[in-house]
């Protein structure tokens, strides 16, 4: 691992004190009320835990190494070249290209370089400029639920209202009927996430169609992040965008992290129609205004590398969804079926009565391994309680270590203590 250890560990834990600072949690008084209802986020709370706790993070969803040699050096070699100062606001020529050219050739999908993309700093300020362009305070905006959590303060920050879908479990599957009943005339947006985070779900063809048909029908934008993209394990990725009647009114995000192995660049992407396009950077240009100028030639000769790159990277991450699923098994976990993305989810129901938060939080104590509790995901407090969601994304021999250990938590007494 190419990581320096102890500036990652303290920079996690300062992100921690901050949230923590009195001044900052006497919200009634310093934070506004649309922001009343966050805390920090579970992912920084998760890998505090983890590193003060020694123990393995299954939590947050970063690969515990770093993508292809080749990029970073083209990272490097840009830095050296002088690349180093503002780039444009729409980001540069040749990643503009790049990406365009990722959507034909993945999606058959056509989007003018110069007015139909937009790079952002990661899918993150993407689909918070999106929401903050396109929202008036008091619209609605339909998400599925669970949902990734950065799209409720994106939406709280633009003064918008969040209604949800429930997506129900083992398959997440949604009643096409609770979609119709959600809209209002209110309703401005759908924040659609495929693959699914914190779930696995790839929505299938039948899936989009039915959201395709709605958008069309009551005239809605549809937001999709697709940062998943290509770790997708069953079933393909298919972009909504080639829906009929959805190229421009959808718009695609996307970033470099996830299909790379270089979640800390923060290179993202936003294709569009070029005035939802225009409307999103009118949003962005107030927010960083640019990002990453010498992460973006090196993300621009990344899109380029081969299928066997893309190919390469979804079978390892198949591979290890496959040893983790097996592993949680054995113990004695549900396991839920994951699709794609980093994670996979488990009942504790079996060898738990607790809720999933306070699970969660003891695990580390117990056995030296963090993992996600689903319920953060939710606003209803029916689906989820029992879920926890472990990150996959990690060395094979961390999730063989984090199965042992848990092994541990099933009979403490006859396991080697992961404390020893
Ligand atoms: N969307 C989803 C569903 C995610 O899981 C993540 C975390 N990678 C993001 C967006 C954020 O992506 P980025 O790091 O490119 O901002
Ligand atoms: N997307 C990552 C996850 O779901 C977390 C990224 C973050 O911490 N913002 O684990």
């Amino acid at each position: 691992m190419a990581e320096n250890r102890s500036t990652r560990e303290s920079l996690v834990e300062a992100d921690v004190n901050a949230s923590q600072d009195p001044a900052i949690t006497r919200r009634d008084r310093i934070l506004n009320e649309r922001l009343a209802e966050f805390g920090t986020t579970i992912f920084a709370e998760m890998s505090a835990l983890a590193l003060a706790t020694r123990s393995i993070n299954l939590g947050q969803g970063f690969p515990d190494t770093d993508g292809p040699d080749e990029v970073k050096a083209a990272a490097i070699e840009a830095i050296n070249n002088g690349h180093n100062q503002y780039p444009p606001g729409r980001g540069i020529p040749e990643l503009l290209d790049a990406v365009s050219q990722h959507q034909s050739r993945f999606y058959g999908l056509q989007y003018s370089p110069d007015r139909e993309v937009l790079i952002t700093a990661g899918a993150t300020e993407a689909i918070t400029a999106a929401v903050l362009a396109l929202c008036e305070p008091g619209d609605e905006v339909l998400l599925f639920e669970p949902y990734y959590d950065s799209y409720a303060a994106a939406i709280a920050m633009s003064g918008a209202l969040r209604r949800t879908i429930s997506l129900q479990p083992p398959d997440w599957e949604f009643d096409p009927s609770e979609l119709r009943r959600a809209i209002s005339p209110k309703t401005r947006l759908i924040l659609l996430n495929t693959p699914h985070n914190p779930t696995g779900k790839v929505f299938n063809r039948r899936e989009l169609e039915t959201i395709s048909e709605i958008a069309n029908e009551f005239d809605l934008i549809v937001i999709t992040d697709e940062v998943y993209e290509h770790l997708v394990y069953e079933g393909a990725h298919l972009a909504l965008a080639s829906f009929e009647g959805m190229r421009d009114r959808t718009i695609t995000i996307s970033s470099a992290g996830k299909t790379f192995s270089f979640t800390g660049w923060k290179i993202g992407w936003a294709c569009g129609s070029a005035p939802l396009i225009s409307a999103v950077q009118m949003a962005k240009q107030f927010l960083t205004y640019v990002n990453g100028a010498p992460f973006q030639y090196a993300i621009a000769g990344a899109l380029k590398l081969p299928d066997a790159y893309f190919q390469g990277l979804r079978a390892q991450m198949m591979r290890k969804r496959d040893l983790l699923s097996m592993g949680l098994a054995e113990i004695g976990f549900e396991v839920l079926p994951t699709c794609g993305t980093y994670f996979v989810n488990t009942s504790i129901s079996s060898l738990s009565d607790e809720e999933s938060m306070t699970f969660c939080r003891l695990l580390p104590e117990r056995c030296g391994v963090v993992a996600i509790p689903m319920s953060v995901f939710f606003d209803s407090k029916t689906i989820g309680p029992d879920l926890v969601r472990w990150a996959f994304c990690k060395r094979d021999e961390l999730l063989r270590d984090a199965i042992t250990r848990l092994h541990y938590f099933k009979r403490p007494e006859s396991a080697i203590s992961p404390r020893a």
